[in-house]
């Protein structure tokens, strides 16, 4: 079960694998050592969570008791598209015999993911078009993405980039980002990097910590931003090495995914209280999915435990037209409705926007319900979250300020 991969990381993470596993404690050494004994490597290690990722269908069969869908899904998987990989930790929150679990929809795949359907596309956000260098991707005048790597803890079986994760590459060098840090240095517009894949956190701390330094020697950029799952199927990952690696580099985001209260453990909370406690801000991008997380109740769950964590919901995302995820996807309509019934009643650190990115890379819009009941000059009645009709009176002559193409 071992890959290539894992036995890079290891190799890569020998001299600090103590630390790996260790406490996040004052005088405790970056390199684990000596003060502390090596233990061996177990399911607090990310590493072995890693080497021990089930990635075939006879290997989930084992743990839950699969549907001939699921079976036949997985058996395809094996073959043909988006790969399986689930690491024991994040197959553990399964229910072994509920194939309705919101956590074995996540991972599991089922043989849905043969049909494509109208709208379905294979990069539905046209990254593949808007890459202005070799693994760079340019939609906005102010951000671009990294895609340093195309492996995963495991592979979400919603994913955007499901035509390119696990493909086999593994992590970037170094020399083949070139191009894209030449790039970035060219244009200095570019003040927030997001670096993602695949996932970032799979890689091995030492060249994380490289890839970031290198983006760090580039003035103009600002900010850089982690997307990563690994707090919600791969908590371990956070350790006091990583941290105090990345410290140094700050202002660095954490941008991450839960999207069930399920995903709500003790394991990825101390993940993102190890993170926010070392100065990294945490946000959370849920995708909205059918059938997991698709009403107001449980995403009110997911919400209110994330803000106790310290961590802010920041976008509730309809999910992007992938092909072979139409089972997994909603109606437009129902990410509205649901946000109409959290308005008002979620505190507003809680409340996500709800995102859609339109399909073609044209970039993200807010959508949500319309309080606007009727406008005429100078007044506009809204309607509140109580059902209740207010006018908004501008003050005079303030309309005169407002282009006239403005609608409300
Ligand atoms: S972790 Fe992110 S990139 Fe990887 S499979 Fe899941 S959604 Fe896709």
């Amino acid at each position: 079960m071992e890959t290539a991969e894992t036995e890079g990381l290891l190799a890569a993470s020998k001299l600090v694998r103590a630390a790996d596993t260790a406490p996040d404690v004052p005088g405790i050494a970056p390199n684990g050592s000596p003060r502390r004994s090596k233990r061996p490597a177990g399911p607090r290690d990310w590493t072995w969570q890693l080497r021990h990722a089930v990635t075939t269908a006879e290997g989930l069969a084992k743990t839950l008791s699969l549907t001939p869908d699921e079976l036949a899904g997985a058996r395809r998987a094996e073959e043909a598209g988006l790969p399986i990989r689930v690491t024991p930790y994040y197959l553990q929150l399964c229910d072994r015999d509920d194939p309705t679990c919101p956590i074995r929809l996540q991972c599991v795949p089922r043989l849905d993911e043969s049909a494509v359907v109208e709208g379905d596309l294979a990069d539905p956000l046209g990254e593949e078009a808007h890459e202005v260098a070799p693994h760079l991707v340019q939609r906005y005048p102010d951000r671009a993405l990294l895609l340093a790597t195309d492996r995963c803890a495991v592979y979400c079986r919603f994913c955007t980039r499901s035509r390119m994760v696990g493909d086999g590459g593994g992590s970037v060098s170094l020399d083949k980002l070139d191009p894209a840090f030449t790039y970035l240095a060219a244009h200095p517009e570019v003040r927030d990097v997001i670096l993602s894949g695949g996932d970032p956190l799979s890689m091995s701390t030492d060249r994380l910590v490289r890839v970031i330094a290198r983006l760090r020697e580039i003035e103009s950029i600002e900010t850089i931003r982690l997307a990563t799952r690994t707090p919600v199927t791969l908590p371990q990952r956070i350790t006091g090495e990583l941290v105090r690696a990345l410290k140094p580099h700050h202002p660095l985001w954490v941008m991450t995914h839960f999207n069930h209260p399920k995903e709500l453990t003790p394991e990825a909370e101390r993940a993102c209280r190890r993170l926010v406690d070392h100065g990294f801000p945490v946000m959370n991008q849920t995708v909205l999915l059918r059938g997991i997380n698709d009403d107001a109740a449980t995403l009110e769950t997911l919400f209110r435990g994330l803000v106790r964590w310290r961590v802010r919901p920041y976008y509730l995302l309809q999910m992007d037209p992938v092909r072979g995820t139409s089972h997994l996807r909603t109606a437009l309509a129902r990410g509205i409705q649901i946000m109409e019934r959290l308005q008002g009643h979620l505190t507003g650190i809680a409340l996500p926007k709800f995102i859609v990115d339109t399909p073609g890379g044209m970039g993200k819009i807010p959508m949500g319900p319309s309080y606007v009941v009727s406008h005429r000059p100078g007044v506009t009645r809204v309607r509140t979250h109580r059902g209740v009709e207010v006018d908004y009176v501008d003050p005079p002559d303030a309309s005169a300020s407002v282009p006239a193409s403005t609608s409300i």
